[in-house]
């Protein structure tokens, strides 16, 4: 009880505010690197508040950058904050904070999309059944869309093998997402792993599936799924996938909901299950065979012609 009311009244002492601290490292936001930091305090209060309670909680903040959020998450009084930057520029002003804040922030220099130690970051005692509420452990973080997409593929593949940070259970994952470098509007999503999966077919076949859907996403559905057979029986098999799943041809992409992903799935599972290379198949490589026996005929005959 004593050690609770003291988490709670976790104050960090008066610190240099963030926009001294770019100043003072000379942390000037990198644009090819989509960085761009938030300096407002109530703001970044806000965006940690929508992690729900995080006292006494431990958290993985990704991309702390100057280290805006990562002042929010103290002051929320969590038990210990691991930060992952990439960046070495950030580390020298991160360091300051830990020692602000003594005991509770770890400071990892590197890349989040190769970082594979998050299975073992956390206390064991945190770990929960997969079936019961989620752990008091939280990955918070505002990346740049072309690391929170990729990220966010590589942490479902883990939700659906319990692996990663989703060893401890279901870890709930507050993010930011900015439509562009520099824009004031920030989203932010709190996702908390189901249970049950909506779709209960392979990670890699669930991707395969809706990747392919989405590569055209302003076409109907049948110019997309046809693409997941060879060309040789492309139409036939697009028509009975399509058929049998139910989906109307002509839906667009962002028109299909999750009961057309799942039909669409299970019915390409039953496919693959059949013919068990269709699974392998992949059109771009067959795009690129393609290609480089064009370029082979056309070589042979520029040889003929020297
Ligand atoms: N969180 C800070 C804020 O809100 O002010 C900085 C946000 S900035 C948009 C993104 C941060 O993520 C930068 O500090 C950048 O260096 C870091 N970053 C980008 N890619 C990363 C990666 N793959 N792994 C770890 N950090 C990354």
């Amino acid at each position: 009880m004593a050690a609770s009311r003291q988490a709670a009244m976790f104050r960090l002492p008066p610190l240099p505010t963030i926009g001294e601290i770019i100043k003072l490292f000379k942390l000037k936001a990198e644009k090819q690197l989509s960085q761009n930091f938030l300096l407002d305090l109530r703001l970044t209060d806000k965006i940690v508040r929508k992690a729900g309670s995080l006292k006494d909680a431990h958290v993985c903040e990704v991309g702390p950058g100057p280290g805006g959020i990562t002042r929010s998450i103290l002051n929320a009084g969590v038990a210990e904050v691991l930060l992952i930057e990439k960046d070495p520029r950030f580390i020298p002003g991160l360091q300051m904070l830990s020692d602000a804040a003594p005991g509770k922030v770890r400071i990892v220099h590197g890349d989040i999309l190769t970082y594979n130690k998050l299975g073992k970051a956390f206390p064991e005692h945190l770990m929960k059944n997969w079936e019961d509420d989620p752990p008091d452990i939280h990955i918070i973080g505002n990346l740049p869309f072309s690391v929170s997409t990729p990220l966010i593929i590589k942490w479902l593949e883990n939700i659906s093998k319990r692996d990663g940070p989703f060893r401890y259970g279901r870890t709930q994952m507050t993010l930011t997402f900015q439509k562009e470098v520099g824009e004031v509007d920030v989203t932010v999503i709190h996702f908390t792993p189901l249970v049950q999966p909506k779709i209960e077919q392979p990670f890699k076949l669930v991707e395969k599936v809706v990747r392919t859907v989405f590569q055209f996403r302003r076409k109907y559905c049948h110019q997309s799924v046809r693409v997941l057979f060879p060309e040789a029986e492309r139409l036939e098999k697009a028509e009975q996938l399509l058929k049998l799943a139910d989906v109307d041809p002509i839906l667009r992409p962002t028109q299909l909901s999750m009961f057309h992903f799942k039909s669409l799935c299970d019915v390409y599972r039953k496919m693959c299950d059949e013919d068990p290379k269709l699974f392998t198949y992949n059109y771009r490589d067959e795009l690129t065979e393609k290609r480089n026996r064009k370029r082979s005929r056309f070589c042979k005959t520029k040889d003929d012609v020297i």
